[in-house]
């Protein structure tokens, strides 16, 4: 398991870094965030929760997606929206509430 961040995307806030239990997320010169060991991730998607921009792209195991999939967030003031993208390109959307995040 692994995520990408989109420097692109990311607007510095730094809250990925901040949550990640394994301390994987550094912040670069220009204050963007960057994975350092990504084989070293374990896939507990908490910085995919945290991100406002929609940066990180999590890379789905084969039991959930097979090779090619992935999975990205969308904040929203009161809830997420997990966009699931299977190899085969089709998005399967779940939506979580904020305030019930730990449910999941
Ligand atoms: S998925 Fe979890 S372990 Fe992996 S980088 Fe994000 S917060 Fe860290
Ligand atoms: S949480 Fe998202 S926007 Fe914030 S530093 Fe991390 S990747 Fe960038």
């Amino acid at each position: 398991m692994s995520i990408q961040i989109d420097k692109n995307k990311c607007i510095a806030c730094q809250k990925c870094s901040n949550i990640c239990p394994g301390n994987l997320i550094r912040i670069d010169q220009d204050q963007k965030a960057f994975i350092k060991c990504p084989q070293d991730c374990w896939g507990c998607t908490a910085c995919l929760k945290e991100c406002p921009s929609g940066a990180i792209k999590y890379f789905l195991g084969a039991d959930i997606g097979g090779r090619g999939g992935s999975l990205f967030t969308q904040d929203h003031p009161n809830h997420i929206d997990w966009h699931f993208i299977t190899k085969d390109s089709k998005n399967h959307k779940i939506q979580t509430k904020k305030d019930e995040s730990n449910k999941y």
